[in-house]
């Protein structure tokens, strides 16, 4: 069972993993799905893993302490933040496409909006 000393850890962790998603020290690494790169103040960088379900990072505290009682370290914390925020840019919801079309396609094709073709104005910006 987890003791309050356990989640007092987990919370410093989080506050950290806040810290470092607002100083951009956790990236995602182009290419390659669900790994990341968190940076610590030191000039060290870590390897991220976090695929939605479970994570492992290279850093001393997860290898040496959090993973081995089924905790996670600040930077797979992170990791999570910033795919969570990256979801929520891509407009909140899990498993459709990430990029709609701009150009009003999606709008023609929903059928939902009445397209005035008279010429008095231009069409207002998308
Ligand atoms: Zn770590």
């Amino acid at each position: 069972m987890i003791t309050v000393r356990q989640l007092e850890a987990l919370n410093q962790r989080l506050e950290k993993a806040r810290e470092i998603v607002a100083q951009g020290r956790v990236l995602r690494i182009f290419g390659q799905e669900h790994t990341y790169v968190a940076l610590n103040g030191q000039g060290n960088a870590y390897l991220v893993r976090w695929d939605g379900q479970d994570g492992s990072c290279t850093c001393p505290d997860f290898v040496e302490r959090a993973s081995k009682v089924g905790m996670i370290c600040k930077h797979i914390m992170a990791a999570q933040l910033l795919a969570e925020q990256a979801a929520k840019q891509n407009g909140g919801r899990q498993g459709e496409p990430a990029v709609r079309p701009k150009n009003g396609a999606d709008r023609k094709a929903t059928g939902r909006r009445i397209v005035d073709v008279t010429p008095r104005q231009a069409p207002p910006p998308a």
